[in-house]
């Protein structure tokens, strides 16, 4: 044997040990609760960035551009007998009851009419979110209204209604929830033209792309930061590449008078997705979109698949818009995160922490951060449900929910010896806050 060959196996030996402790174990070890609850306290400390919310009161009908239709299922967490929601009351204001029986639940809708005398103006939510330790929270809303302290609720509007412009029956009477949903979609599209000084849309398909362009500007002038899309609500999210003279010959025929057949009002939709996408890139309006189950019994899981989205999310037109995969394709989360590969492409974990337990939505999240750490965003689709339950109470219920199981996540992996508790530190303020605010370069904290 050479003298360096000699030196080589005993690098080896002496490295040997060290290189064991680097390798990573199937499972955690016996320190794990002990690295759970030395993180958590840590985690809850850093003020958070709430990237997906509808925050406003039960009575605002701005709260989102659509409705929840009659008679929707919920699965077991999010139905209002949760007895979680009791606790947030309880951590919120001091609620002393332990269920929300009609009769109880009187105490705390005075308490918070209480409260909001008190706390005029913006007060009030910014107490909320003082309370969770939020600093700021996208309110994702059809309108901002006076009681939401724009400097720590950036507001996200809807782009949706841009793509439904001709007669809509066809499409309204597809099913009740549909009956619910483009109606509200034709009503913002109004809203747009209102605020525009539009009293008809325009005859040219050149002046309605005008008016499109006009309205994304006028919006990001008053305080939005981003554009976003429920559009899976409404129809499949398959988007095929129409010419714009294809769109053009489509408007020119519809916008005054007939109806499009489906496979028409498709490829004009097709265009004009396409069109608001690119738009956001040249206007610095990052895209969000839902990506995951929706509310309604009729929301179809297979047509909305988010992996449907994967040739326009990688298609290098598209390169200079920044997407944001609302609810990270949720229940698909695993092929989901994959597409943050994309430099441009980023998951927001919203409603997944309210949808599932904090045992299940931590594999969830560990899955993530072992994959793309860097690509993941904290949020809580917080929403007025009712008087109260209100966004209050889901607010505190995705905080916490989050916050345990990155906890958890971030145990795991530093037990099993795949980080440090340095680098897990990095990742909880990455995820909680830095990664979604650098989005908007300096428009948000
Ligand atoms: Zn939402």
């Amino acid at each position: 044997m050479s003298v360096r060959g000699c030196v080589s196996v005993l690098c080896l030996v002496l490295t040997l040990p060290l290189l064991a402790a680097a390798q990573a174990r199937p499972f955690p070890g016996p320190d794990l609760q002990q690295i759970y609850q030395r993180l958590l306290p840590q985690i809850e400390k850093i003020p958070a960035f709430d990237h997906h919310a509808h925050p406003g009161y039960a009575d605002d009908p701005d709260v989102d551009a659509m409705a929840a239709p009659p008679n929707a299922s919920e699965a077991l967490r999010t139905r209002d007998d949760n007895p979680e929601l009791a606790a947030a009351a309880k951590a919120l204001f001091g609620y002393p009851y332990n269920d929300l029986s009609p009769e109880h639940a009187k105490w705390l809708l005075n308490k918070k009419n209480e409260l909001k005398r008190q706390l005029a103006g913006t007060a009030y939510f910014d107490s909320i979110l003082d309370k969770i330790n939020i600093e700021s929270s996208v309110a994702n809303r059809a309108m901002m209204p006076d009681y939401l302290d724009a400097k720590r609720f950036p507001w996200v509007f809807f782009a949706d209604a841009f793509m439904w412009p001709f007669n809509n029956e066809r499409e309204t009477a597809r099913n009740p929830d549909e009956g619910v949903y483009i109606p509200l979609q034709e009503k913002m599209l109004h809203r747009w033209m209102q605020q525009e000084n539009v009293s008809k849309l325009p005859a040219s398909f050149a002046d309605y792309l005008k008016f499109i362009s006009q309205t994304l500007e006028e919006n990001s002038k008053r305080g939005g930061i981003a554009m976003k899309f429920e559009v899976a609500y409404f129809r499949p999210t398959t988007f095929s590449d129409p010419t714009r003279a294809q769109a053009e010959e489509l408007y020119g025929r519809y916008v005054s008078s007939g109806t499009p057949t489906e496979n028409e009002y498709r490829t004009f939709q097709d265009f004009m997705f396409r069109y608001l996408v690119q738009e956001g890139g040249r206007l610095h309006l990052p895209v969000h979109i839902h990506t995951a189950v929706g509310i309604g019994d009729y929301f179809n899981l297979s047509s909305s698949n988010i992996m449907n989205l994967e040739s326009v999310l990688r298609d290098p037109r598209y390169a200079s818009t920044t997407f944001v995969m609302i609810h990270a394709g949720y229940p698909l989360e695993r092929e989901a995160i994959w597409l943050a590969a994309m430099k441009n492409v980023y998951l927001d974990t919203s409603f997944g922490e309210l949808a599932q337990y904090p045992s299940a939505f931590e594999e969830t999240l560990k899955m993530f951060l072992e994959t793309f750490p860097d690509k993941i965003t904290f949020g809580t689709d917080c929403f007025p449900y009712n008087q109260v339950l209100g966004a209050e109470e889901s607010y505190w219920l995705g905080a916490q929910s989050s916050r345990m199981a990155l906890a958890a996540a971030l145990a795991e992996m530093i037990s099993e010896g795949e980080i440090s508790e340095a680098r897990a530190l990095e990742l909880a303020h990455a995820y909680l806050h830095d990664t979604a605010v650098k989005l908007y370069g300096g428009r948000v904290h």
